[in-house]
């Protein structure tokens, strides 16, 4: 079942929904990312004359932690939506089902953080269908939590086998890979960066079998260079990963893929925003320094397959993007993104920490997607089925 397809009138919708925002030390909302994102769902719901009854964890409490409530959010989430909600502190038993069954249709009710009881992490199946329990429908709009099997992310789905649908949050998370991944339209390029090679093993060769340009960048790349014979002085490297990554430039050739590594880099003589710094060739690094962003005329390299593209997908920044002398690399990534973007491409940024990157320099509005769920998306592109996925789907 589709969310447009679906009349909630008259309906008690329990969504699952990501609020695990940051607060500061106030116990103030830092960043509502989540939070808006969940909106078009909730609204949805009430346009329809259904109440949204909205469940969420937050935080990693053990046991119930006033520090981790849910009542936190709630101005936030008012200021939002833009109408009062009511907020229970439990999210299971008598008392919040009678507070949900005196609600009226156009209602938003908050349970407690469902992370106060230890049966959501264990996906519980008891827990799950006391969840259930509260509402006649069930969405899953939380993308961030899809890859756990959690009580409300995935088991909570059985309880509902004709009457749950996705979010649009999921939704679009969805449509945006399958768009990316699954598409006939060409060229299709995957920047991948970040720190190692090991934790993007099994989304680049993954890519293999359907990108037509792969573009490596960040700390990883190091480990390319010193596996083709260069000189990388003190950089990042995995040895471990030296014969791996020649398979992966193998790999690429057998499949025609277009492999493309940094060649200048700026390097730096301490892991510091204030270290002094040179540009130099990617493979030519005296010992002693190390290469912490790539270089103008790798930027530029990748810009020309970037611009050329139909289909981008980013994962990963170029360089240490978090010190301001190393971010450029990662800065012209984005800016050529939302260039390629505005000429028809479509962009999709996913995954770790190229989301904080292209959100730092406040260009997220220019590509077509940026994924909320950074493990999720990640094992989505690793080809994984996602268990709040799967749960909808079957
Ligand atoms: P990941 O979570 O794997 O996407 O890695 C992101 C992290 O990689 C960021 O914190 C970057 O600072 C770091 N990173 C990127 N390039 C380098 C580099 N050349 N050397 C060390 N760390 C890097």
């Amino acid at each position: 079942m589709q969310i447009d397809n679906t009349n909630f009138e008259n309906k008690k919708v329990i969504i699952r929904v990501d609020f695990n925002v940051p607060l500061d030390e106030h116990f103030n909302v830092t960043d509502d990312t989540r939070i808006r994102a969940a909106v078009p769902t909730i609204q949805k719901v009430l346009k329809d004359g259904g109440t949204a009854i909205l469940m969420s964890h937050l935080g990693r409490p053990k046991g119930k932690d006033d520090k981790f409530s849910l009542k936190h959010i709630i101005s936030t989430l008012e200021k939002n939506i833009a109408q009062e909600v009511t907020f229970v502190d439990d999210c299971i038993g008598d008392k919040v089902k009678s507070i949900i069954d005196n609600s009226t249709n156009g209602d938003v009710i908050l349970l407690e953080n469902l992370r106060f009881y230890s049966e959501e992490k264990a996906g519980d199946e008891n827990f799950a269908q006391q969840l259930s329990y509260l509402a006649d429908y069930y969405i899953n709009d939380a993308f961030g939590t899809a890859h756990r099997a959690h009580a409300s992310t995935a088991v909570i789905a059985k309880f509902f086998p004709n009457d749950k649908c996705f979010g649009y949050l999921i939704e679009k998370e969805i449509i945006s890979v399958d768009k990316v991944l699954n598409s006939d339209e060409k060229p299709l390029t995957a920047i991948v960066g970040g720190a190692k090679v090991s934790s993007k093993i099994t989304i680049i060769e993954r890519l293999l079998d359907s990108v037509d340009n792969l573009i490596i960048g960040g700390g990883m790349a190091y480990t390319f260079i010193k596996a083709q014979g260069g000189k990388i002085g003190n950089s990042l490297v995995e040895d471990d990963y030296l014969e791996l990554a020649l398979n992966i430039i193998k790999k690429a050739k057998e499949n025609n893929v277009t492999l493309l590594l940094p060649i200048d880099t700026i390097i730096a003589d301490d892991f510091n925003n204030n270290a002094n710094t040179q540009l130099v060739a990617i493979d030519n690094i005296p010992e002693g320094w190390m290469g912490l962003d790539i270089g103008e005329k790798s930027s530029n390299l990748f810009k020309d397959t970037i611009l050329d593209s139909k289909l981008i997908l980013w994962n990963g920044p170029m360089g240490v993007f978090e010190m301001e002398s190393f971010q450029k690399g990662t800065i012209d990534i984005a800016l050529t993104l939302a260039k390629a973007t505005e000429n028809d491409a479509f962009s999709l940024v996913g995954g770790g920490d190229s989301v904080a990157a292209i959100n730092k320099f406040n260009l997220g509005k220019k590509v077509s997607h940026v994924s909320t769920g950074g493990g999720a998306m990640l094992e989505y592109l690793e080809g994984k089925q996602l268990p709040g996925i799967a749960a909808i789907l079957n």
